[in-house]
């Protein structure tokens, strides 16, 4: 449920900008979803086609681009993406989350005409 209102901000970023550029159709958004900011690809779609009838984004197909949070090791301070663990591929230490990574969620670029 966390999505909608995510969507309807995309919806009217997107509008906005459209707007500036002259687009009259948007066809293309490019999102960017941190692996831990909960965003789940379907939901947004789902909703994003829902909320964007009668405006310049109906009919856009959306794009997502997952990132990985960021650790740091404690003992040799290597960052390095979070993939299955959390010991660090340099030196075996533990580590720790990065603040604020994995959790992004932008809108990256659009295409329109
Ligand atoms: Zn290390």
């Amino acid at each position: 449920m966390h999505e909608l209102p995510v969507v309807i901000d995309i919806i009217k970023v997107i509008s906005e900008e459209a707007k500036k550029n002259g687009i009259k159709k948007v066809n293309r958004i490019d999102l960017v979803i941190g692996e831990l900011s909960s965003i789940i690809d379907e939901s947004v779609q789902m909703y994003f086609d829902v909320m964007s009838e009668n405006s310049v984004c109906a009919g856009a197909k959306l794009y997502f681009e997952h990132v990985p949070a960021m650790l740091k090791c404690v003992k040799c301070g290597k960052e390095f993406e979070h993939r299955k663990s959390f010991v660090c591929p340099e030196c075996g230490g533990e580590s720790v989350l990065i603040k604020g990574t994995g959790r992004e969620f932008y809108i990256k670029s659009f295409d329109g005409e």
